[in-house]
């Protein structure tokens, strides 16, 4: 497998459905290159922060108070 090949796999979300031969690919892929082991970190916290992104935008949120020393 090449880091091509990985990157596409696993942001296209093939990875997941992939069959048990390419998941060990792509794991001995991460293991023998420490940059696709760092775009996986980087996208599951891309992933994580996005959800709690999409979590805040829900919220609603209280303005803060006015100041009033005027
Ligand atoms: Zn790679």
């Amino acid at each position: 497998m090449k880091c091509r090949d990985y990157i596409f796999q696993l942001t296209s979300g093939q990875l997941e459905d992939a069959g048990t031969v390419t998941q060990i690919a792509a794991w001995q892929h991460r293991m023998i290159c420490w940059r696709c082991r760092a775009f996986t970190r980087n996208d599951a916290a891309l992933q994580d922060m996005l959800k709690g992104y999409g979590d805040h935008l829900q919220t609603p949120q209280t303005p803060p108070a006015e100041p009033s020393d005027n």
